[in-house]
């Protein structure tokens, strides 16, 4: 079954084709973003150290990161899964490549969904009225924007190297449905 990883900057709507195709292929989303914005509900001190930092628009410690991520994957590397958000640090790619080796599993695809600055920060300030999420504001998109250029990109540009072959960049400025198309479109060649 398909591992898929989606890379992208906060608002390239990697979410939103994430699920879509998750549903498509019956494998599952692992949003890592949507893991850590449920546990805020738990209102424990990890909650609020999470909140702060979430708010911010820092990166959450790799720690934690890595701790999620391996407690769900385990149950999903049969069947298969798509990692949305995650790896967004050098440690995390690393501590999935140790994953894979470790379960004699590897990567299938990996869709990097690419997007100017300007277009996302109009979608992110439209979604922020839609979800009401606290980090979709002026003010915290550039700092998330500026993690995903200094962390998270550098992450991206080294599977770009090691897997060209299962590395597809997509342009995030067309329409849902189009960009859709193109993934599947991949997927099925392949
Ligand atoms: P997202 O919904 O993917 O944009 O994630 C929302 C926030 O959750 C990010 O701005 C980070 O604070 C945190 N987060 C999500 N995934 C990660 C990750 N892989 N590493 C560190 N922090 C993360």
């Amino acid at each position: 079954m398909k591992k898929i990883i989606f890379f992208g900057p906060p608002g390239a709507g990697k979410g939103t084709q994430a699920k879509i195709i998750s549903k498509f292929l019956n494998i599952s989303h692992l949003s890592t973003g949507d893991i850590l914005r449920k546990k805020l509900l738990d209102n424990d001190d990890l909650a609020k150290k999470l909140q702060s930092i979430m708010s911010s628009g820092n990166l959450v410690s790799d720690d934690i990161l890595n701790s999620i991520v391996s407690s769900r994957l385990k149950n999903e590397t049969e069947k298969g899964f798509i990692l949305d958000g995650y790896p967004r640090t050098l440690a995390q790619s690393e501590f999935l490549n140790n994953f894979f080796l470790e379960t004699s599993s590897s990567l299938d695809f990996i869709f990097d969904i690419q997007i100017n600055f300007e277009i996302l920060k109009n979608r992110i300030i439209k979604r922020s009225s839609e979800e009401g999420r606290e980090d979709d504001n002026i003010n915290v998109i550039e700092t998330r924007y500026n993690e995903y250029i200094n962390s998270t990109q550098k992450v991206s540009n080294i599977y770009k190297d090691n897997y060209s072959s299962i590395f597809y960049e997509i342009d995030g400025s067309q329409q849902i449905q189009e960009i859709t198309k193109k993934i599947k479109n991949i997927l099925k060649k392949s």
